[in-house]
């Protein structure tokens, strides 16, 4: 967030006269409390300064980044997730190389007979079941596919950094996110670098409060 000259002056009086009541603030700056009202109420929703009734203004003592950092770290896996793309085992490779371009995806994930999480596909792993001269529409994708339990997967409730950080520590594009059943995992959700990319570009522009 941007703080404005005025604002950065109220965080500045704060600090050196904290705690400070709204009234002692807008004399120090020869303005009225009703003009200051907006920038005090931006600035406690900010983390920048807290007030306690009949005390006052007080400075949090946190940075910028501190805020921001606070701010990621409240971010879940269930407010960015994406829709995901299940196939069931038996499907061929040739049908799910067709779905993965009709859906726009990077990473299809396959169901066993029991809809529960069995499986994962990637770009690379269709292209690699297409290098031979083998018939891909009668080749099942459980032939290919990367199985469970070998599986990362991720809830709605974790944190989005932690989620983050499974992507890179795997090195993959995406992972499932499920929920836990009596019989394995079914998966609810799709989480990619996409989502954690969106995540970022709206804590950068302030969007997600
Ligand atoms: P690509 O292979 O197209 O670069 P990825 O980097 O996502 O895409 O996948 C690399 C390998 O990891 C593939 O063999 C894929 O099956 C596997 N993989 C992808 N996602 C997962 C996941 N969530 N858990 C385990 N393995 C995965």
């Amino acid at each position: 967030m941007e703080l404005s000259k005025r604002q950065e002056f109220i965080i500045e009086i704060v600090k050196e006269h904290g705690p400070i009541t709204g009234e002692k603030i807008a004399e120090q700056l020869n303005l009225t409390r009703a003009t200051l009202r907006p920038d005090l109420a931006i600035l406690t929703m900010a983390g920048y300064l807290d007030a306690r009734p009949r005390v006052g203004y007080f400075f949090t003592g946190k940075t910028g980044t501190e805020l921001l950092t606070e701010k990621l770290k409240k971010f879940e896996v269930g407010d960015f997730q994406s829709v995901p793309i299940v196939v069931d085992e038996n499907v061929s490779v040739y049908d799910t190389i067709v779905n993965m371009f009709l859906e726009d995806v990077g990473t299809i994930f396959v169901n066993d007979q029991d809809s529960k999480l069995a499986g994962v596909l990637s770009r690379k792993d269709l292209l690699r079941a297409s290098i031979g001269n083998q018939d891909l529409s009668a080749v099942p994708v459980h032939i290919i596919m990367t199985r469970m339990p070998n599986i990362a997967y991720c809830f709605s409730d974790d944190l989005l950094l932690d989620a983050a950080q499974t992507l890179i520590d795997r090195q993959i594009d995406g992972m499932p996110v499920v929920e836990r059943k009596e019989e394995g995992v079914e998966v609810i959700g799709r989480l990619t670098k996409t989502n954690v990319t969106k995540a970022l570009v709206e804590l950068g522009r302030d969007e997600h409060l």
